[in-house]
């Protein structure tokens, strides 16, 4: 482009898009995180991207040796306006919630988890499970149509799979070339795990999603950028499809949306639209009250830490 805006023809990057089309790929670097002691790749949100459609939030954990010296899993605390989306590679937790939900989760399952105004919930190590874990912890943002609305607990064993030009997929939430997850969604969305072969696959896009890709395993190309594990590859909106290119089996999640409704606050646990409902959600949790629940879970409750702002209101 040139600084009135008008694309130029030539130059070094003439080559990486075909004529007329401008699409965007922004590869960015996950941040390491510690989630009650276990580290992960934070590749949502980022400082310049806070949503892709309504996802919020991706932490990929593992792969890791889970055992009884180093049990992995996370002890009771609170959510509100946002679902979480619980998908597994390797291994298998407890999910336990204040709805007095008690389910184990297995890779090809899902779990999604509506908070709406408050929910609570601890994800365990089983007691038979000792081995490697490995998967990912998404947050969609609701709806200020249901972002106040009742919580809520889906466990889905039976999810569509689609076999694509290079790729097997299996769809986790909305729409894939004609196959649609039961799991619940309050904006439009799709989340897909696409296993690539070595070779070329082409996955087909709805045009109005913005869309990102989050390796899991391996490695793949996509418009002459090399995405790994440790990143988030954003696609922007606009594509009809994806065409991406591999030397070895990879695993990936691809996730998109209409761009969000509006900006969103995002602290600790809680997706909100002020510090204010922050700070309120907070307290609540703080003070055991009866917002959030009880989740039955025998691990230590995790407090809220301390807003880092000074004026709450502000
Ligand atoms: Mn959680």
């Amino acid at each position: 482009m040139t600084a009135d805006g008008v694309p130029f023809d030539g130059g070094p990057s003439a080559d990486l898009e075909a004529p007329g089309e401008a699409l965007t790929i922004e590869v960015s670097a996950s941040r390491e995180a510690d989630v009650a002691g276990n580290r992960v790749r934070r590749a949502l949100p980022q400082r310049t991207r806070r949503t892709v459609g309504a996802w919020c939030f991706a932490d990929h954990m593992g792969p890791v040796t889970a055992d009884g010296a180093h049990p992995m899993g996370i002890g009771p605390h609170p959510h509100s306006g946002l679902h979480t989306v619980t998908w597994l590679v390797e291994g298998e937790l407890l999910h336990r919630d204040s709805l007095e939900s008690e389910q184990t989760i297995r890779p090809g399952q899902l779990n999604l988890m509506t908070a709406g105004d408050g929910v609570s919930h601890a994800e365990e190590p089983t007691r038979q499970f000792e081995g490697v874990l490995h998967g990912i912890q998404l947050w969609v943002a609701q709806p200020e149509a249901t972002r106040h609305g009742e919580a809520a607990f889906e466990h889905h064993t039976e999810l569509p799979e689609v076999e694509l030009t290079g790729a097997a997929a299996t769809v986790l939430v909305g729409e894939l070339a004609g196959a649609t997850s039961p799991a619940r969604k309050d904006t439009a969305l799709v989340g897909v795990e696409l296993r690539l072969r070595p070779g070329n696959a082409v996955l087909p896009m709805e045009p109005t999603f913005e869309h990102a890709l989050v390796v899991l395993q391996g490695s793949v190309e996509v418009g002459g950028e090399s995405v790994v594990p440790g990143q988030l590859a954003y696609l922007g909106l606009g594509r009809d499809e994806l065409g991406m290119e591999t030397v070895e089996d990879t695993r990936l999640l691809v996730l998109g949306g209409t761009p969000f409704e509006s900006p969103i606050v995002m602290w600790w646990n809680f997706v909100g639209r002020s510090r204010q409902e922050m700070a309120e959600a907070a307290a609540e949790w703080n003070s055991g009250g009866e917002r959030f629940g009880e989740t039955g879970s025998t691990m230590a409750r995790i407090p809220a830490p301390r807003p880092p702002w000074r004026d709450p209101a502000g």
